[in-house]
């Protein structure tokens, strides 16, 4: 139903807009990507409109392709260039390595403030924490809400680090977009398609955890429903899917980096310490994933895991943590193996 119209080199606009014209005429709706190296016409809608030699015969055309994914404004074939998203000062996608860290849940404003500075201390380019934090229980800790998000607007000012925190319905995408810099979008909210139209409205990147029990193509889909609602600055974050094994909390694919690499445009980040549910195995699944390529971690770190009021099984102590650091950085400074 779609394809991918790549123009030459040196297409002119005229050339360009003749394209696209011709596209219109038949029905298309178009998405233009004007990329260092050329242009290239996404189209949308039904091929049988157009005669695909004809197209390919106009000037300035280098070839038509004609996309079979499902999704479009997200794929590698639309966009070949890596998509950098900027979050403040910072960049996610440009080759670096960001690292976002903090606890799961914003539990008080003293101790987010301490760890905030401590993961700071030890590298962290991002912070996070959970402000809406509902549980399997009703009578557990639900999380701090607004209070929670001021903790972490705070938190920005005091160390400079941009916040990322999740968002968990649609009604308070609003609230939390004016706190955080960077709206989460939760594993267990990957296909809420509503709230993935929501965020596609709002000038703030998203990172898109995969559902537990999701494709890579369900994933991928999802970001495209928050592209196509407007957004483009969506980083993709894998955070273990379900399998029949039962050691770990999930089974964290490292599969899906180079495989998400190859299907789309977008910067991929990974988290493992929802990926494997337990703080010694985080450190050397953190350096395996950058070895294959990501983009950025997530971590959870705590000053006490052992008190921590969600996920302290998998919580790193500062102390492990800038021990991490200290191994990624030796692997970083040898470049990428
Ligand atoms: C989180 O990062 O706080 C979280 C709840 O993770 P996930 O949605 O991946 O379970
Ligand atoms: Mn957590």
């Amino acid at each position: 139903m779609n394809m991918v119209v790549v123009m030459e080199k040196n297409a002119s606009n005229e050339e360009i807009e003749q394209v696209q014209a011709r596209l219109r005429q038949a029905g298309f709706k178009i998405h233009l990507s004007r990329g260092v190296e050329r242009t290239i016409i996404g189209a949308i809608g039904d091929r049988s409109q157009v005669d695909l030699g004809f197209l390919e015969a106009l000037p300035g055309v280098e070839k038509v392709v004609p996309v079979m994914k499902p999704f479009k404004l997200t794929s590698r074939e639309f966009k070949s260039d890596d998509t950098v998203v900027t979050v403040r000062d910072r960049k996610i996608g440009d080759g670096g390595v960001q690292i976002i860290a903090g606890p799961c849940a914003v539990e008080s404003r003293e101790k987010y403030l301490e760890v905030a500075m401590l993961v700071k201390e030890a590298g962290a380019t991002m912070l996070r924490g959970g402000a809406f934090k509902p549980r399997t229980s009703p009578y557990s800790f639900q999380g701090l809400e607004e209070e929670g998000l001021k903790i972490l607007a705070e938190a920005r000012e005091l160390t400079g680090l941009p916040v990322v925190t999740e968002v968990m319905d649609q009604r308070s995408v609003e609230l939390v977009a004016r706190y955080a810099d960077v709206l989460q979008i939760g594993a267990r909210n990957m296909q809420n398609f509503f709230l993935l139209r929501e965020v596609g409205q709002v000038d703030k990147p998203v990172v898109l955890k995969r559902g537990p029990s999701a494709t890579l193509e369900e994933w991928i889909m999802a970001a495209e429903y928050i592209v196509s609602s407007g957004n483009p600055q969506v980083i993709m974050c894998e955070r273990g899917i379900r399998t029949f094994e039962n050691y770990t909390r999930n089974t964290l694919d490292l599969s899906a980096i180079p495989a998400l690499k190859r299907l789309t445009h977008l910067p991929v980040i990974v988290d493992p310490s929802h990926g494997t549910g337990k703080w010694r195995l985080v450190e050397p699944m953190a350096l395996a994933a950058v070895v294959a390529g990501c983009d950025g971690l997530m971590i959870e770190v705590h000053q006490n895991p052992a008190e921590a009021l969600s996920d302290g099984p998998q919580s790193l102590t500062p102390q492990n943590f800038a021990h991490l650091m200290t191994r990624l950085d030796k692997l970083l400074q040898n470049g990428r193996v």
